[in-house]
């Protein structure tokens, strides 16, 4: 997974803290800004990027049941996929790959666009750092962002629930490789610092392992960038990608 490479010469010196993943500006200010960001995407991703994908996805046997054939696959048609960032909304189309062994067929989505969902990924993390880093509660939160806080809830609740584990994970890299900065475990005062948010001592753990795991992430994703490693989509903007990525890797 992290071949050795030569050190990327235009990299940016290491940050010390997660200030990637923006605080303090207003939330519609903040959609505008990520409603730019989708847009500039979608243009990539429309100008070639999904052909790129499609050939990446092709060689890419991460993920497939033992078959043969997967290696194989063949583009087979297009579906369309809404994509809504506060006020604004288009609609992508995302290729279908077919195996012709066993027939099954897998969709190649985009690096910003989570499954079965129209919010991109950079969408669910700004509304999650939000939340865990602000004052406010779900609703208040959610609504600056134009979205249902039932909606943020679900998302912060699954995240939550993965969090311990998957920092765990992140920590053994970060203790496995030296060129990661050594990790930071969140303590009895980041555990206190969500006593407003959650009344169970467990959902307080799992606040503050979400909101540690969002910043580790997003050190392992610098430390990888400086070191010059192809990282999926290397933007702050898109941790929570990002781990959806190392999630399907094996580390
Ligand atoms: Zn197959």
């Amino acid at each position: 997974m992290f071949p050795g490479r030569k050190a990327n010469p235009r990299a940016k010196p290491l940050a010390k803290d997660a200030r990637g993943l923006r605080r303090g500006v207003s939330s519609v200010s903040r959609v505008q800004q990520l409603a730019g960001l989708v847009k500039g995407f979608v243009r990539r991703w429309q100008s070639g990027g999904d052909r790129e994908a499609v050939e990446g996805a092709r060689r890419c046997r991460r993920g497939l049941p033992d078959c043969q054939g997967c290696e194989k696959r063949h583009l087979h048609g297009y579906y369309t996929r809404f994509i809504v960032v506060g006020g604004w909304h288009c609609e992508i189309r995302v290729p279908r790959l077919r195996c012709p062994v066993c027939g099954r067929t897998a969709a190649v989505l985009p690096w910003f666009l989570a499954p079965r969902s129209p919010y991109p990924w950079c969408l669910r993390q700004a509304v999650i750092v939000a939340y865990l880093t602000g004052r406010e509660g779900y609703r208040p939160a959610s609504a600056g962002f134009g979205l249902d806080w039932q909606l943020v809830w679900a998302w912060l609740d699954a995240l939550a629930r993965e969090a311990k584990e998957l920092l765990a994970r992140l920590i053994g890299i970060a203790r496995r490789y030296r060129w990661v900065p050594a990790p930071v475990e969140p303590g009895p005062r980041d555990v206190d610092a969500c006593r407003m948010k959650a009344l169970s001592r467990w959902k307080r753990e799992a606040l503050a392992a979400s909101k540690a795991l969002l910043l580790e992430a997003y050190r392992l994703w610098l430390a990888g960038r400086d070191l010059g490693l192809y990282w999926p989509e290397p933007d702050p903007d898109g941790i929570l990608g990002f781990l959806e990525v190392l999630c399907e890797t094996p580390f």
